[in-house]
């Protein structure tokens, strides 16, 4: 058993490479990050990969992502001589899901993107997490105003597994640094105005001064005031926010 709040606080104020040894040290079972190779996971991947840390990676492919997207991909795989493990969507869902709103029917209804995201994401992310202990994510608090408070460990009551965030706290200036002093292979889109990148019908560029994530889903913004809008179903619970404090089976 590991008290998730004693976790939580052992892990805060350590480095992120430092918070995921610890984590591995002290829970018992699989650990998964998954990985969409933004900024943040590329140092949560060359962390994991360069210290041989026990840890899962995996990734879902929606079938929707940019091909620059797949370029890192292959470069990560290239560079750290590992195999990242893709979770796809059910084909049979997806089919389903065309038949009912085609192809980009996310942009016509809340309900209708929420239902892609589903059975691309969330789906896919339980398969996953299949026997996971421990969720591993690249999280970082100033990506977006709902994600300021999320702790560095918490219990994930919607997927009934500790969530681990070690990049919480840290700065986009750190993983720029970061990734330059390592050579860390980073995707292109983020050069070009994409500090958030998902699937590429729902992320654009932002302007100066946005949000990070403000180029996700960006139609929805009559929904942005409920601190959901920008989520894709990943990073909530089944009751919509985090919970803390919960003991978790190992
Ligand atoms: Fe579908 Fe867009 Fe969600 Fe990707 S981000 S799963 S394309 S609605």
């Amino acid at each position: 058993m590991v008290d998730v709040n004693r976790l939580g606080q052992q892990l805060t104020g350590l480095t992120p490479l430092a918070r995921l040894l610890a984590a591995r040290e002290q829970i018992v079972g699989r650990i998964v990050f998954t990985t969409s190779f933004g900024l943040e996971d590329q140092v949560l991947t060359d962390l994991i990969f360069a210290n041989d840390i026990a840890i899962d990676v995996v990734t879902l492919d929606t079938g929707r992502l940019f091909p620059e997207t797949y370029n890192v991909w292959t470069e990560t795989e290239m560079r750290y001589g590992k195999r990242i493990r893709a979770y796809y969507p059910d084909t049979a869902q997806v089919e389903a899901l065309i038949d009912d709103q085609g192809i980009d029917g996310q942009y016509l209804a809340v309900a209708y993107r929420k239902a892609c995201c589903n059975i691309r994401k969330v789906v896919p992310l339980r398969r996953a997490l299949d026997g996971a202990v421990a969720w591993v994510t690249g999280l970082r608090g100033g990506q977006s105003a709902n994600r300021g408070d999320m702790p560095v460990a918490a219990f994930d009551s919607g997927f009934g597994l500790i969530k681990i965030n070690p990049l919480i706290d840290v700065s986009r200036d750190f993983l720029t640094e970061t990734v330059a002093a390592h050579a860390i292979p980073i995707n292109a889109l983020h050069a070009k105005g994409f500090p958030s990148i998902g699937c590429a019908p729902c992320t654009r560029a932002i302007q100066p001064g946005e949000d990070e994530r403000a180029g996700r889903w960006w139609w929805e913004n009559e929904n942005a005031q409920n601190g959901t809008a920008k989520e894709c179903g990943l990073h909530v619970a089944a009751d919509g926010r985090l919970t803390r404090g919960m003991q978790a089976q190992q």
